[in-house]
């Protein structure tokens, strides 16, 4: 029954876009000294020239990684992509992807742990180095989502490619630690339905899932080959997805005055949302359905749900725009006589991108001459499209041009099975293993990466702290409750 607008937008459509991070004049001035401060770190750490220096040095440990991933991709990572794109399966029922996906890492040595989080299609696949786990712990996230549609799943953001591109990093890298005997631990984190809500990174987060990881990388699929800035930031603004769930008494509609109507007070609540909209910034985006408000027209119905998205620029001012609706709800039920329950069921909030890990990305695709370079850095967004794990591990995303198609179409679809896609997917696949291979051998440049995002994690809270105080005079008297 739960109707929602499509996640999928959040997580695709902003690649490509190259906006400040910040966009509204409040937040621009709240975020100036952190901005400059940002601006200092990357000054100091030149990500740019150490990037350019790492992907152009001679290199033989990291070129034979390079063949070892394109030996896995020919030989079987492509076609289990492929598989898997002939397979979709929407959210939260990507079975049987996950059964071979989970066979695939036992194959290749990983531990596999199912259901983690209570979610039954997420996994965590351990890989223990032979000579110890006193090192780096490398994580790589895939996803395995296919998005609905009113006649079959597909494809359309080709996330089938995701876990065949990550595994074949894993492995290869997994295989030089081997032999060389380096220590350290490699997890895969299988998390599903990217493209439904609630977020399945965020419940894992709160279960600790990544706890104790020391980078992650992901990839995807996209219509140019980029990177990112440094600084704070989310494709879609901060989201807050909420249901309220009125309770009423069903009676016969000829003696309703023995029930308490729960559809009465949903719209009621749905009308004053519209009624607050003027006292809410104008950059505020929300927008709800009632998925659920009764059965027939002769019963009193006893249960009503509204189901809200709530975005903001910024988390600080959407908390506020939350408690005001909170409180039209509460105010709607006691005004009918009913009960509402009020369920925060998803958040999507800014994430934290590190210069020294997106340079690198960009200074291997242009190594490998990746196909449809966009030069110029795009917007900061995080490496996931949550933002809550950006901010306690430092990660990367990796997006090499897989498609001309438009995002979530049934062309890109189709891409992901010709060779456009497979070209891209395996450079995705290169440069994932290239970022681990460096963190996980060059002492130095794992300090630059922690010590980034350490500082950046920081400003970050500095950056929330002056938001606050930007929006004081607005929100201070705004809180009733709560
Ligand atoms: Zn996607």
């Amino acid at each position: 029954m739960k109707v929602v607008a499509s996640l999928a937008a959040t997580a695709c459509l902003a690649m490509g876009s190259v906006l400040a991070a910040q966009t509204t004049e409040t937040e621009r001035a709240a975020a100036r000294d952190v901005v400059r401060q940002i601006e200092e770190l990357q000054a100091r750490l030149k990500p740019t020239q150490v990037a350019q220096r790492m992907a152009s040095r001679r290199d033989a440990d990291r070129d034979r990684i390079f063949q070892r991933v394109e030996e896995l991709w020919v030989n079987s990572m492509r076609d289990l992509s492929d598989w898997i794109g002939r397979n979709p399966e929407v959210g939260f029922q990507e079975f049987k992807a996950v059964d071979t996906l989970t066979a695939v890492l036992r194959a290749h040595g990983f531990k596999v742990e199912r259901g983690v989080a209570g979610l039954e299609t997420a996994f965590v696949g351990t890989w223990d180095s032979p000579a110890g786990t006193d090192g780096p712990t490398l994580g790589v996230i895939v996803e395995y989502d296919a998005l609905r549609s009113t006649t079959q799943p597909f494809h359309g953001c080709q996330h089938n490619a995701q876990s065949p591109v990550g595994f074949a990093a894993a492995f290869s890298i997994a295989e030089y630690m081997r032999d060389k005997n380096l220590k350290g631990r490699i997890k895969v984190f299988g998390t599903p339905a990217e493209e439904v809500g609630p977020p399945s990174k965020v419940t894992m987060w709160e279960a600790g899932v990544f706890r104790g990881t020391d980078i992650l990388v992901r990839s995807h699929g996209s219509a140019s080959t980029g990177r990112n800035k440094a600084g704070f930031g989310v494709c879609c603004l901060n989201i807050n997805e909420v249901k309220y769930i009125f309770k009423g008494r069903s009676a016969h509609q000829r003696a309703s005055w023995f029930g308490r109507n729960a559809l009465t007070a949903a719209v009621m609540f749905y009308t004053a949302v519209d009624h607050l909209r003027p006292s809410f910034r104008p950059e505020a985006s929300i927008q709800g359905v009632i998925p659920e408000g009764g059965i027939a027209p002769n019963v009193v119905p006893e249960r009503a749900v509204v189901d809200y998205y709530i975005r903001y620029p910024d988390e600080v001012y959407l908390e506020h725009i939350d408690s005001m609706m909170a409180n039209a709800a509460r105010a709607a039920a006691l005004a009918t006589g009913t009960e509402v329950e009020i369920q925060n069921y998803g958040r999507y909030r800014d994430g934290i991108t590190l210069g020294t890990l997106e340079e690198l990305v960009f200074a291997y695709a242009q190594a490998l001459n990746a196909p449809n370079i966009n030069p110029e850095p795009e917007r900061p967004a995080g490496y996931e499209e949550t933002g809550f794990v950006t901010r306690e591990i430092p990660g990367v995303g990796v997006s090499v041009f897989s498609s001309p198609a438009p995002g979530h179409s049934l062309e890109r679809w189709y891409d992901s099975m010709k060779p456009v896609g497979h070209t891209g997917f395996l450079l995705d696949a290169k440069i994932m293993a290239a970022v681990l291979y460096h963190f996980l051998t060059d002492a130095r440049f794992r300090e630059m990466v922690k010590e980034e995002h350490r500082t950046m994690a920081g400003l970050f809270d500095q950056y929330l702290e002056s938001l606050r105080k930007a929006y004081a005079s607005e929100i201070g008297g705004g809180r009733v409750g709560r």
